[in-house]
């Protein structure tokens, strides 16, 4: 059992000039208090916060780091990871042996720099045998994908199965690829089965074009895979592709917007009181070179949370560092608000705010150590970031 305490504490909510935690040995926050306890305490300089929250990543992707150029926006980078896909299918069983190098060490890497709760999206199996051993918590999002309505009774038996899978071992709901690679009919099966549903939003200006006017890059794109643009786009007219999300997933509980590098304050409006936003700002930067802009969603903090995406579009797999890349780019944000969203909302979003997210007691919320952060400015000046328990 140990005392901790550092020049400045964030709690998950707010910043403490003066806090100390007792913690045991397993991690338990057994007590706290303002003043300064006697006895060793271990002082640490900079910043003392709660775990971390990562609620966007593809863990299965990690195999993919470095392969693809960045800067040439969303629909070569989709281009770029499925062809990626192809030429490891013709290797495939040397790759499955380094892609689970590589999904145990992004793993292990990302509960070393502090996140404890990950929701991972999954395409595959070959994220579960890391899961089921980690010591992060992971909800993981089933993502199906269907074009052609002919085939999604085929496509959802397979999700199923895949489903069916993960949720014997672990945390788990059939969720959404993107609004442009899910016909209607798929959204309705999805619709029926899952209350917690993670999609891709509004992750380019194609996608707007594509759902407002019919046309632009993602056309191509699906007649590149001998699809129609009209099996997605049907007769009736929504404003926009989130529009259409809202609509097609009005009676799910909970949903997650991911991205959002292109969504109006027109379609904020349309969005329901369960729902979350969130933001991989490096990802965005990676691939289409542009942020968010977070104005808009500053009336919306309580549902804002914060994800890496994954290693095909991220040189790594470090909430801080997207917490700095907002900090960076938008200063009059104050920090304390975005480190709430990269820990408390998403313990909220996941349900597990009991064990995580804040420094309440009788929690283990992992103690996570930015020496990077001035104390004048408030302020994290690296993106260095370590677990201590
Ligand atoms: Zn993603």
């Amino acid at each position: 059992m140990q005392w901790i305490s550092a020049d400045v504490v964030f709690d998950g909510y707010k910043f403490q000039e003066s806090l100390y935690l007792f913690v045991d040995d397993s991690g338990l926050l057994i007590h706290k208090q303002k003043d300064k306890p006697d006895g060793d305490i271990r002082m640490l300089p900079g910043l003392l916060m709660p775990g971390m929250v990562n609620a966007h990543c593809h863990l299965e992707l990690s195999d993919m780091q470095d392969m693809i150029s960045s800067g040439t926006g969303l629909v070569n980078f989709l281009s770029d990871v499925n062809k990626l896909n192809r030429l490891n299918a013709d290797k495939k069983k040397e790759r499955e042996v380094t892609k689970q190098e590589k999904i145990t060490s992004a793993d292990e890497s990302m509960y070393n720099n502090g996140i404890v709760v990950v929701g991972d999206i999954c395409n595959t199996l070959s994220t579960i045998p890391q899961k089921t051993q980690s010591k992060i918590y992971y909800h993981s999002f089933i993502e199906a994908i269907c074009i052609d309505p002919e085939q999604v009774e085929n496509r959802f038996f397979h999700y199923s199965n895949i489903y069916y899978e993960f949720q014997q071992q672990l945390s788990a709901s059939l969720s959404l690829h993107a609004p442009y690679t899910c016909c209607n009919e798929l959204f309705e099966e999805v619709a029926k089965r899952s209350n917690f549903v993670s999609i891709h939003n509004q992750e380019s200006q194609a996608e707007n074009d594509f759902f407002e006017k019919g046309e632009g890059d993602f056309v191509d794109f699906l007649e590149g895979y001998q699809f129609k643009k009209e099996h997605i786009l049907k007769e009736q007219q929504y404003s926009s592709s989130l529009h259409r999300t809202t609509e097609l997933l009005a009676y799910t509980d909970k949903k997650i917007y991911v991205h959002n590098t292109y969504t109006a304050g027109k379609d904020i409006s349309k969005a329901g009181i369960n729902d979350y936003w969130c933001f991989c700002p490096k990802a965005n930067l990676y691939i289409e070179n542009r942020l968010p802009d977070m104005n808009l969603f500053l009336s919306k903090q309580d549902k804002i949370v914060l994800g890496t995406d994954s290693l095909a579009s991220n040189d790594t797999l470090n909430i801080i560092a997207e917490v700095k890349a907002i900090q960076d780019a938008y200063p009059a944000i104050p920090l304390e608000n975005i480190l709430r969203w990269a820990t408390s909302n998403g313990s909220k979003l996941f349900d597990v705010e009991e064990l995580f997210g804040s420094f309440s007691l009788g929690s283990t919320p992992g103690y996570v150590h930015v020496e990077g952060f001035d104390t004048e400015t408030y302020k994290i000046t690296s993106i260095v970031s370590e677990r201590l328990k």
